[in-house]
């Protein structure tokens, strides 16, 4: 791309708006084209036998789907960036690249809940161990690490739970004992949280979420530097992982507009979380940007900004009224995902899956994405599923 390729001279706002694209490669239009092909014709004999093109076939390299994955190595300053159908093959996409047989796995027991699928399932049919561990365990992680440690597996904050591991204490360590690290960054996006400059070796992004930023796609990134880049490379190839060019055309439209949302995101998701840290509903916030969250020292430290998901422990309820609180509310819809344009309730268990914590929540919890809607009539919203939910305890 001919502007702004890994620059970091400017702003992530403008980075944002101006890397992997090349408007006069493509007659000036400000967009990279959506590119659909498989076959890619060499003008000569020698040109196809000797590979001198840009391109050699649809699976291996596409103008659309380069363009984001220069993107969001500009972004996340890496060695390089693939791109995979969805966030969760992006994570086991990760793992299978620095993991084989015989090997051992770290794995933070807050991670994404699929993700302990993959290594419950796949990892442990191929013969890798996970050892989950405590997302606040720091340097206490020392402790578990065996001679056939291969790989850290880290999120921050944790899905559903919100708590804040000390990533850079986490990546020194395996560092030093040649483990390789990998984080699932999905929350704070390559904008609040750049993990390779902290020392972590793959950085991994739900696409899905806020890149999309839409509610319309599933997408996956992965970025690494150093050797593991040259692995996440090799495997995302030889697997023959792809991602059509309608897909990565739709991720780089987000991402053109992530820093606004974004910005948007963080100061809604925060007012809200002080006004319902106010409700007598709420027991607790989980939301590391709160001063009084147990993250947020490491929080302020690492990150330059929240985003629009927290969760809430509410005041023990019968399920019928948590019940009658989701029933009632309008604007906020119930279901998966998140990171789109609007906002999003679900109730959440995390004793459902943890095995090396215990999840001592005092009431039922619920996990709020707040959207772009006008923050007023969200929180008429939930101040309507609130007294709902009063008449049902
Ligand atoms: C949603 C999510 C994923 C998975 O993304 P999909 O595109 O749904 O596969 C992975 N990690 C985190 C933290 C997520 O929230």
């Amino acid at each position: 791309m001919a502007t702004l390729k890994n620059s970091n001279a400017h702003a992530p706002a403008t980075e944002v708006v101006h890397l992997g694209r090349d408007p006069q490669r493509f007659d000036g239009f400000v967009n990279t084209p959506v590119v659909r092909g498989s076959t890619v014709l060499s003008p000569t004999y020698d040109d196809l036998v000797r590979g001198h093109g840009r391109y050699s076939y649809g699976r291996q390299g596409n103008p659309t789907v380069e363009g984001l994955e220069q993107a969001l190595q500009g972004l996340e300053g890496s060695d390089g960036v693939v791109l995979t159908p969805s966030g969760l093959s992006a994570c086991s996409l990760g793992l299978l690249s620095v993991l084989g047989a015989g090997d051992h796995l770290l794995m933070v027991d807050s991670v994404y809940r699929p993700t302990r699928n993959v290594c419950n399932t796949v990892l442990a049919r191929m013969g890798i161990e996970t050892t989950y561990y405590d997302p606040l365990i720091d340097e206490g992680i020392t402790a578990l690490i065996r001679d056939n440690t291969r790989a850290i597996f880290l999120e921050a904050p944790g899905s559903q739970s919100f708590e804040m591991p000390d990533v850079p204490a986490i990546a020194a360590i395996a560092r030093a004992r040649g483990i390789t690290t990998l984080i699932d960054n999905t929350w704070a996006t390559p904008l609040f949280f750049q993990p390779h400059k902290v020392g972590v070796d793959i950085s991994i992004h739900a696409g899905t979420k806020y890149i999309g930023g839409h509610a319309d796609l599933n997408l996956g990134t992965i970025s690494a530097v150093g050797p593991a880049w040259g692995k996440v490379k090799a495997t995302h190839r030889t697997l023959g992982i792809t991602v059509s060019p309608d897909d990565a055309a739709l991720g780089a439209r987000g991402l053109r507009t992530l820093a606004v949302r974004l910005a948007h995101h963080q100061q809604a998701g925060l007012e809200m979380a002080r006004w319902l840290a106010q409700r007598p509903e709420v027991s607790r916030i989980l939301h590391p940007a709160l001063p009084d969250d147990p993250g947020h020292a490491i929080w302020k430290r690492d990150f330059s900004g929240a985003s629009g998901l927290f969760s809430i422990i509410l005041k023990p309820v019968p399920e019928k009224a948590v019940a009658a609180f989701f029933d009632a509310l309008k604007l906020f819809g119930m279901g998966y995902s998140w990171g789109g344009f609007e906002s999003l309730a679900i109730p959440f268990n995390c004793n459902e899956y943890r095995t090396a914590t215990t999840w001592n929540a005092e009431g039922p919890a619920v996990r709020l994405h707040i959207g772009l809607e006008d923050i007023d009539d969200l929180k008429a919203d939930l101040d309507n599923a609130f007294r709902q939910m009063q008449t049902h305890t």
